[in-house]
């Protein structure tokens, strides 16, 4: 048998051990012309064998069969691929390269196959479009950018780690893809390896039960730049955290660069331990703020310009990024959905098309105005005590502006009927129902109510 001879003389070579771990689970397909098809149980193992021993494998293949050219590892269990990971990397592509020789010409191509060849059982696929490039650049995230870019850029080691944190979707991936990417163009010789905790987490996890918990440790102190994404993720996770914490330490040790991410700052990492949380603020730790109306206007533009096929109008762009400011990544959602309906509806983009398909997000962006905050600015509006909103007087002078904070109440807040009247000096749902009704008929019939109800609405919503 084939597969036996070559499996001793790779035993020889690798060790009894590492062979029963990592060779004997594995079955041999069919031959397939000039490819050897190797089937691994599982996707971790697929990934580690191509890693690790692909290259021994061929050439003990080829002292048999000088013809075969490749030798491909697939795991025949193919739901157990340790590619789900990070939803963040839009292209987590299974499809990487590892099998063929890797395409010389595109650098991305390049430098993907350089992180998937050499890590492959560790890292996540790179998204392409998040480079520094594609990065606008505002007051919310320039300290952020600048210190990502100096430890793309510079040679010896700035800060050690640099540690970005913010909130969901304001660009903290993008910022560790983006420096990636940059080393490995400019700098090749340089190891980097990029990965969300999670799947560190995943691979440790696995490799102590696999009982290769040596050849894990190796894998990660063997890089010269190691970023870790979302490491609040390891909160609790008392001996992954520990390891993360050795390698840590041996790297910024060895002055090797560590990148780290996180939803919060160091301090407020509740669930790391005291001593891991100080080491992680010791070198820069640098915050991204939420954006302002006029970084949301360059990503937008920025986005809108990416597809050359289609104009985005500058009033569906100032409307976007006036009304969608929770944060980067749905900005992009927004633009994108507008342009789906645009592409495969053929509906012209304009400001009604906007409204349309964006309810869901428009209203989970819009602010929560509050009966508190609409009694306070009516009662300004007509010079009145916040007080009479719910005192018993039923002067004109008071009733009517309360019947309008009522309206308002109904109009732009979810409370029903009995909880407005509740606030306002427990009146009954009925009284607030009525109060509601008379102005909507004084909208109609008394232009100068119609333009007090018109300015308040647009103050409070604004
Ligand atoms: P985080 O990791 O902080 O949750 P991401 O880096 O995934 O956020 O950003 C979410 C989306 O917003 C990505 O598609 C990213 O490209 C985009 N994005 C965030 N900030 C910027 C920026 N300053 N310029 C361009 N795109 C950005
Ligand atoms: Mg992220």
């Amino acid at each position: 048998m084939l597969w036996a001879q070559v499996g001793e003389r790779v035993r020889g070579q690798i060790g009894t051990n590492a062979f029963n771990s990592w060779m004997r689970p594995l079955r041999i397909a069919p031959l397939d012309g000039r490819r050897v098809v190797l089937l691994a149980p599982t996707g971790f193992m697929r990934d580690w064998i191509k890693t690790h021993y692909r290259q021994i494998l061929l050439a003990e293949f080829r002292r048999d069969m000088p013809h075969i050219d490749d030798v491909v590892i697939e795991a025949s269990l193919t739901a157990d691929t340790p590619r789900r990971a990070n939803s963040d990397t839009a292209a987590a592509s299974s499809a990487a390269p590892a099998e063929q020789p890797a395409p010389a010409a595109a650098r991305h191509a390049v430098a993907e196959a350089r992180i998937a060849d050499e890590s492959a059982s560790v890292v996540n696929t790179l998204d392409d479009k998040l480079t520094f490039d594609n990065f606008v650049v505002g007051k919310a995230n320039e300290l952020a950018y600048a210190a990502a870019r100096r430890v793309a850029e510079s040679d010896d080691v700035a800060f050690n780690p640099l540690f970005l944190y913010s909130g969901v979707g304001l660009g903290k991936t993008h910022l560790m893809q983006a420096i990636a990417w940059h080393i490995v163009s400019q700098r090749p010789d340089r190891k980097v390896m990029y990965l969300s905790a999670e799947k560190f987490m995943y691979h440790f996890i696995r490799a102590v039960r696999f009982k290769d918990t040596v050849a894990f440790k190796e894998q990660f102190r063997s890089v010269d730049v190691l970023m870790i994404d979302d490491l609040q993720f390891f909160s609790d996770k008392d001996s992954t955290q520990e390891e993360f914490f050795h390698t840590f330490n041996e790297l910024v040790d060895r002055k090797h660069q560590v990148v780290i991410s996180a939803d919060r700052s160091p301090s407020d990492l509740d669930g790391m331990e005291e001593r891991i949380r100080s080491r992680l603020g010791w070198g820069l730790v640098a915050d991204i703020h939420p954006t302002d109306f006029e970084l949301r206007v360059g990503i937008l533009e920025q986005k809108a310009a990416l597809n050359p096929h289609v104009e985005v109008p500058d009033d569906v762009i100032r409307f976007l990024a006036h009304r969608i400011t929770s944060n980067v990544r749905e900005l992009e959602g927004a633009l994108k959905r507008i342009v789906a309906h645009h592409e495969l509806m053929g509906r012209k983009i304009s400001l009604e098309l906007a409204q349309e398909v964006l309810t869901d997000l428009l209203r989970a962006n819009a602010r929560q105005i509050t009966i508190d905050e609409i009694q306070k600015k009516v009662a300004e509006h007509f010079s009145i005590k916040v007080t009479e909103m719910s005192s018993s007087r039923r002067a004109r002078a008071v009733a009517r502006p309360r019947q309008v904070a009522m309206y308002l109440a109904k109009k732009l807040t979810t409370r029903s009927f009995p909880e407005i009247g509740r606030k306002f000096g427990n009146r009954d749902h009925t009284t607030v129902l009525h109060g509601v009704r008379r102005i909507e008929e004084l909208i109609q019939d008394d232009p100068s109510l119609a333009e007090d109800v018109r300015l308040l609405e647009a103050a409070l919503s604004n």
